[in-house]
């Protein structure tokens, strides 16, 4: 191999730019070409390529975002589309693929590879932590970081008026970053996706703190949660339960942007590094996932169709120092 590329694709993650430089400069270091592709597969389509040198990577690993932006592309879900995209790299003399996304990328890559021969190694970018066979995926860690932050400055103003806030974090499949956040927090109770939610047990839950004389209370609600969002569970629980005046925050979209972690820069660090030392290997459909502190190879057909589940003694840790 004399030539890969590199992109980002799908939802943007803190991390994605640490993760571009990494696959450059191993590559650089082991004599092999890069081209970076804009705008994820529509920018194959598009032949939008940048060559990429030790230079056009620097003073990158700070930012939050991906300087190679990122795209949902409609286009490469077709075969005419893909078969563009994959002529686009073979004039280029592209011969290996770096996708830094979430499954949606991976099942691109892996039809790119089925269907024109390109080899392509993913690396699992999103702030979800929803793919299977990593620990963490890159910019799950930062979310968790902002939401934490932002919850500590909620508390300060619940806890000075005594009130009830229900603060919605992102997660429509997935309760990995209300878990963690809940627990960083100190949260009174977590709400995902995974478990079925009892709006009567939460209240029993809340009672409990009003009689031990509680100034506040901080419920995490995942996004997708089976009883909707922080604001139909507030209404819900507001129906029977009105001990604390109730708040409801929507932390929103700034639980993807900022400075990547120290833990994002390293994780995307490592695992750019691996991809290409894996491509070069002759690996091809696979993810680097990391699993206790090490880097592993997961095929795709793995990483996409489960699911990592919740520690449920993570959830029950959290109503226990509650
Ligand atoms: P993520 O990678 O974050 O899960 P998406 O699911 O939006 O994000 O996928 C990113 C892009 O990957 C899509 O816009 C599409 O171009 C491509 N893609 C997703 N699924 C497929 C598929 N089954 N076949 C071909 N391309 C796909």
């Amino acid at each position: 191999m004399k030539k890969i590329a590199v992109m980002t694709s799908g939802g943007d993650a803190p991390g994605m730019n640490a993760g571009i430089r990494a696959v450059t400069r191993t590559a650089l270091s082991m004599g092999i070409e890069v081209m970076g592709i804009y705008r994820g597969y529509q920018g194959m389509i598009e032949a939008d390529f940048i060559p990429l040198d030790h230079f056009k990577v620097s003073n990158i690993i700070h930012r939050g975002g991906t300087f190679l932006k990122t795209a949902r592309s409609q286009d490469f879900r077709t075969v005419e589309g893909r078969a563009t995209a994959a002529a686009n790299l073979k004039k280029e003399g592209v011969e290996g693929l770096v996708v830094i996304g979430g499954d949606g990328s991976f099942r691109g890559a892996a039809a790119l590879h089925s269907e024109h021969g390109i080899k392509v190694v993913g690396c699992p970018g999103t702030i979800d932590n929803d793919l299977f066979g990593t620990d963490y995926t890159i910019g799950y860690d930062t979310a968790v970081n902002t939401a934490v932050h932002a919850i500590d400055q909620i508390r300060d103003t619940a806890d000075s008026h005594n009130r009830l806030f229900f603060v919605e974090v992102m997660g429509r499949d997935a309760g990995f970053i209300a878990l963690r956040t809940g627990l960083a927090s100190g949260a009174e109770s977590v709400l995902v996706p995974e478990t079925t939610t009892y709006i009567d047990e939460l209240i029993v839950h809340l009672q409990k703190g009003l009689k031990m004389q509680k100034s506040s209370a901080i419920i995490i609600v995942a996004e997708g949660d089976d009883e909707g969002g922080a604001i139909d569970v507030a209404r819900k629980v507001n129906e029977k339960f009105t001990g604390w005046e109730t708040k409801v925050t929507v932390l929103g979209h700034i639980q993807r942007g900022g400075s990547p972690t120290a833990f994002d820069r390293i994780l995307a660090s490592r695992m750019g590094h691996q991809a290409v030392k894996s491509l070069l290997a002759g690996a091809t459909d696979i993810m680097i996932g990391q699993r206790n502190n090490e880097m592993v190879e997961v095929p795709f057909g793995q990483a996409v169709k489960h699911h990592e589940t919740l520690n449920p003694h993570l959830l029950e840790l959290v109503e226990i120092l509650a």
